[in-house]
C-alpha cells in the first residue's frame, strides 16, 4: 500500500501571454489504503492533479510525494518504473488499442515490462475472468459495450498489481447502469486488494463511493470531508 501527498502544490500553464493557474496551493494527503474522491466542475484542476500524482507532469511549485518520495527527486526512468509497476491509471475514454483483443490489451503492460507473452496472457486472462469477462477475452474493443471496455481498461490498470489507482472520470463515458457497475467494481476491487485510490470526477454520485470527498474549485481545495457519500450531493 502506498500513500500520495500534495504539499502546497501549484501548477500553472502558460498560454501565450496568459497564465492559467490550474492548481493553487493544494495540500492533500491520501494515506495508504484510502479511497479518496476529488470532485469539481470542468476546469477545476482534477486531471492536472492526477497527472501530477502519476508523474506524467510536474508541479510549478510545491511537492508531490508518492510513498513518501518526492517525484521530482526521481530520474525519468525511475518515474517510468514507478508508474508502470506501482500505479494503475483508468481514463474516461478507456484508451484501449483497437487492433488488440481484450486479452492482448490487458497483457500488454506486462509484456512492456519484460514478461513473456504466455505468462502475460495467463495473468491477464485470470484477471479478466475475475472481472466477469470470461466470454470476452478474444473480443476487440469495438465488439464490447462501454461498460465492458471500461472493465478491460480496469483490468489493464490492475494487471501489474499496482498499489495506487488513479481514475479520471471512469464513468464519464458510460450510461448510468454501466457506470454504476464500474463504480462497484472499482470499490470492491480496491477494498479486496487494499489499493490507495484517487478518483476524480465532476459527478456527485461517482464521488460518493469514496471514503473521503475533496472538492476543487478553480484549482483550490474548497472542502474535505469523510464518510461514505455523506456530502457528495449538492
Ligand atoms: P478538470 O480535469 O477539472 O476539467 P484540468 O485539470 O483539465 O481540469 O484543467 C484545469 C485548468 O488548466 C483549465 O483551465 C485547463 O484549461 C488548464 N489546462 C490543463 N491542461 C493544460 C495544458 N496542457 N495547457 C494549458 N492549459 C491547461
Amino acid at each position: 500500500m502506498i500513500s500520495v501527498a500534495f504539499e502546497n502544490v501549484i501548477k500553472h500553464f502558460d498560454r501565450g501571454t496568459e497564465r492559467v493557474l490550474a492548481l493553487d496551493r493544494v495540500t492533500l494527503e491520501v494515506p495508504a489504503g484510502q479511497f479518496c474522491a476529488v470532485m469539481g466542475p470542468s476546469g477545476s484542476g482534477k486531471s492536472t492533479l492526477l497527472h501530477l500524482a502519476a508523474g506524467i507532469d510536474s508541479p510549478s511549485g510545491g511537492r508531490v510525494l508518492v510513498d513518501g518520495t518526492d517525484l521530482a527527486e526521481l530520474s525519468d526512468d525511475q518515474r517510468t518504473l514507478l508508474r508502470r509497476r506501482r500505479i494503475g491509471l483508468v481514463f474516461q475514454f478507456f484508451n484501449l488499442l483497437v487492433t488488440l483483443s481484450a486479452l492482448e490489451n490487458v497483457a500488454l503492460p506486462l509484456q512492456l515490462d519484460g514478461v513473456g507473452r504466455r505468462e502475460a496472457e495467463r495473468r491477464a486472462g485470470t484477471l479478466l475472468v475475475d472481472l466477469g469477462l470470461r466470454e470476452r477475452l478474444q473480443h476487440r474493443p469495438h465488439q464490447l459495450s462501454g461498460g465492458q471496455m471500461q472493465r478491460v481498461a480496469i483490468a489493464r490498470a490492475l494487471v501489474s498489481e499496482p498499489s495506487l489507482l488513479l481514475a479520471d472520470e471512469p464513468t464519464g463515458n458510460l450510461d448510468s447502469q454501466a457506470g454504476e457497475e464500474v463504480l462497484h467494481l472499482l470499490r470492491a476491487t480496491a477494498d479486496r486488494r487494499r489499493h490507495t485510490v484517487l478518483l476524480v470526477t465532476h459527478d456527485a454520485h461517482a464521488a460518493s463511493i469514496g471514503d473521503r470527498l475533496v472538492r476543487l474549485h478553480d484549482g483550490r481545495m474548497v472542502s474535505d470531508s469523510y464518510g461514505a457519500g455523506a456530502s457528495a450531493a449538492g
